[in-house]
């Protein structure tokens, strides 16, 4: 129990699942995923976005297989793969077979869209045999015509009942090793199905804002929803969807869940946003350090503020703060655990600040490594 009782958020109770090495649900860190947007048949290309979204930290990737050449390069991508990859099938349950067999470590699929009963049996054979987790995908855009002509309009309720129908087929074949989405652009109805659906079912959820949009607009309309979810406790798994690089779609990911307390990965800046009585430039500066920064996965805090009026406060709560001096010093306080200690010159602020990080994320690493030792 923490002091702050306000920050606390009590995560739904969902079984846990696994996709590949990653617990999804119980009490696993809530993981962030995103899609390749590469034509997955070109095995080369696909695997190079895979390395950008792996160093941008994603616990997992999924990989659209539309056709035979899709599932015929997923050997090669599975095998070259850090993170489990999960194979996004629509339809064609010959795909979902080819790629379980391939290495995928979920298939992200509607058992109800599949046809027969020997289909959907076949499918959760090879996805036992071969260790594959599932996800059943509901989309406001692509409900079945029978509960479209039932409600008359993507709902919540009809995204529920879909989201059951698919996970009774499991349940009956015996396969419980599946996370469910119900995704829609409209985040009320994302977020209003969700919520019906984490009452009716104790399944780990994978939450997302169906085609959200462009970068800011999207990433907005996201943490809005998703936050929102989070912050009630729902959600297991995200994907924030946006018309914009996967990396960007991690990058965002990982900010809704440090902004909510959730997940801490790499530097948290605390930045002002500037004005007259900047003693340096903020926004520049900020955007350096966020590029040069990139590589440190170490959870850590950093105050990059442009004057007295805030910086010594927002210095207090973090490992590292820089504050500037006031319009025309020159100069700016550098802050240590939150106590000052020395000041710098500006022009050395960037590469003083970079090598402060470096090497407390260093001391922080040592001491995990000596304390699991
Ligand atoms: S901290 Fe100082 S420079 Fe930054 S916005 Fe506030 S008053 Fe302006």
């Amino acid at each position: 129990m923490s002091v702050r009782t306000y920050r606390e958020i009590q995560r739904r109770k969902s079984r846990q699942i696994h996709v590949g090495s990653v617990a999804i649900g119980g009490d696993a860190p809530i993981s962030v995923q995103t899609m390749t947007n590469t034509v997955t048949a070109d095995a080369k290309a696909t695997i190079d976005q895979i390395r950008r979204i792996e160093e941008a930290g994603a616990d997992i990737v999924r990989v659209s297989c539309p056709d035979e050449e899709s599932t015929a390069a997923m050997k090669a991508i599975c095998k070259a793969s850090t993170i489990p990859v999960v194979a996004d099938i629509h339809f064609h349950y010959k795909r979902a077979i080819e790629a379980a067999e391939a290495g995928a470590a979920c298939l992200r699929i509607n058992p109800g869209n599949i046809g027969s009963a020997d289909r959907v049996r076949e499918v959760v054979k090879a996805a036992k045999d071969h260790g594959c987790a599932m996800r059943i995908g509901v989309n406001a855009g692509s409900l079945e015509k029978d509960l479209m002509d039932k409600y008359g309009e993507p709902c919540p309720e009809a995204m529920v009942e879909s989201a059951l129908n698919h996970a009774r087929i499991l349940d009956d074949n015996d396969f419980r090793e599946y996370k469910i989405s119900v995704k829609a652009s409209d985040a009320f109805l994302a977020v209003a199905s969700y919520h019906a659906l984490s009452e009716a079912i104790d399944c780990p959820l994978h939450l997302g804002i169906t085609e959200a949009g462009g970068l800011i607009s999207g990433t907005v309309k996201s943490a809005i929803g998703i936050g929102n979810l989070l912050w009630a406790g729902i959600g297991d798994t995200i994907r924030v969807s946006l018309s914009a690089d996967p990396v960007e779609e991690v990058r965002v990911g990982f900010d809704i869940l440090k902004s909510l307390g959730l997940r801490a990965r790499g530097v948290n800046i605390i930045s002002c946003p500037s004005c007259a009585r900047q003693g340096f430039d903020v926004i520049n500066t900020v955007k350096t350090l966020e590029d040069r920064l990139k590589h440190i996965t170490t959870p850590m805090s950093l105050s990059i503020i442009g004057c007295v009026v805030n910086g010594p406060g927002e210095a207090l709560g973090t490992d590292i703060g820089f504050t500037g001096g006031g319009a025309g010093k020159g100069h700016g306080q550098i802050y240590l655990n939150g106590q000052p200690v020395y000041r710098i010159q500006n022009p050395d602020l960037i590469d003083h600040v970079v090598e402060l990080v470096e090497k407390k994320a260093a001391e922080i690493e040592a001491a995990r490594n000596a304390a699991a030792e």
